[in-house]
């Protein structure tokens, strides 16, 4: 908070590269909260949350929509609305929905996590997925679902293709399961793939994307679907908290979100990349290029000579706030509010570190 406040004092701007969750709602964002229009969603009767709910639908090229306060709330009803208590759901070890949801589906649901390896470019290997679903039997809790993740997180914020999804689907398909998506950056996905979000979606039963990331919202993620899975998932919201009221203040600004800020995830993509190639040039710095096609940066420190929380400090002190993933990992994403020559700033102060070490 001092260094915040230190910085703002000297007109220095704060580099926050820690998550796209930072992100601040456009100008134009803050106009359609403070003009929209309201009333009870629980009742339906909000006409800016149904606004946003249809264009979400349109987009995914799902039935209907249903706006959710987070993520994970969008997560949680999904796997909730698929699955009753002692089902089994098939995700990735390094799934946002296993690491970083609280266990929410195991405490609140009664479900079953079978995770199986994320590989390296985020795919769960079909083979994997074969092994992991259930035969009949009394021994064995029954297979409802796959999770899949795109961009996954984990795995540097890579990119699950049409064609992988296609054969999941069929896999899914063949031995009767349904399939979830955390689409928490599927817009990311789609910008960086230059095709239609819908391409990347069709095989899902359902998905859920976040408008508070890349998107800047400032709050909320929506969940789409079939009619009949959203009626049932409106339900479920309902149950864990997540009935909102006049949440159009939120759906406002989620509607400019849809309008105005998915073509310019391009630009931190494209940020992204010349922070990941100038991370290769500085000694002291390994970096998997591979792994960087959307607005995540992961990197590893190879000096043993400091740690990862000390090179964190020292670019905190110059303004630059990186996300600290591990005793040697560092994550950093580019989002809306950080320019071009923040990256340059960025880089110059991790590669001036580095060289006063030695
Ligand atoms: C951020 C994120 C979520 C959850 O979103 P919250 O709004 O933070 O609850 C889910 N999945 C992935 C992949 C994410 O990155």
């Amino acid at each position: 908070m001092f260094i915040h406040r230190f910085f703002r004092s000297l007109n220095v701007k704060t580099i926050d590269l820690r998550s796209d969750t930072v992100t601040l709602p456009s100008p134009a964002m803050r106009q359609a909260i403070a003009s929209a229009e309201l009333g009870d969603d629980v009742f339906g009767e909000d006409p800016t949350i149904n606004k946003l709910q249809q264009m979400a639908a349109e987009i995914t090229g799902k039935e209907a929509g249903l706006l959710v306060a987070s993520g994970t709330m969008g997560n949680l009803v999904s796997i909730l609305t698929h699955c009753s208590r002692g089902d089994e759901v098939i995700l990735g070890d390094q799934s946002h929905t296993f690491y970083y949801e609280v266990g929410g589906i195991a405490a609140l649901g009664g479900i079953q996590a079978h995770t199986i390896p994320n590989q390296p470019d985020g795919t769960l290997k079909l083979s994997d997925i074969a092994t992991a679903i259930r035969p009949d039997g009394s021994h064995f809790p029954p297979t409802k679902l796959i999770c899949l993740e795109n961009t996954q997180n984990r795995c540097g914020g890579v990119i699950l293709k049409p064609d992988y999804m296609n054969s999941v689907a069929e896999l899914a398909k063949q031995n009767n399961l349904k399939i979830h998506l955390d689409g928490a950056r599927i817009f990311n996905a789609a910008v960086a793939l230059g095709i239609d979000v819908k391409e990347l979606v069709k095989d899902t039963d359902s998905v859920m994307f976040c408008l508070s990331k890349g998107l800047a919202a400032p709050v909320g993620s929506v969940i789409c679907g079939s009619a009949e899975f959203i009626k049932r998932a409106h339900k479920i919201r309902k149950m864990v908290g997540g009935g909102m009221r006049q949440a159009g203040i939120i759906a406002a600004a989620g509607i400019v979100a849809l309008e105005q800020m998915i073509d310019r995830l391009a630009e931190d993509h494209k940020n992204a990349n010349k922070l990941a190639h100038a991370i290769v040039q500085i000694k002291g710095f390994s970096i998997n290029l591979d792994a960087v096609q959307t607005n995540i940066v992961y990197f590893d420190l190879d000096s043993e000579d400091i740690t990862a929380q000390q090179v964190i400090e020292k670019a905190k002190q110059k303004g630059v706030l990186l996300l600290n993933l591990g005793a040697k990992t560092f994550r950093m994403v580019t989002h809306y509010g950080i320019e071009s020559g923040d990256i340059e700033t960025a880089i110059s102060v991790l590669s001036q570190i580095m060289k006063t070490l030695k």
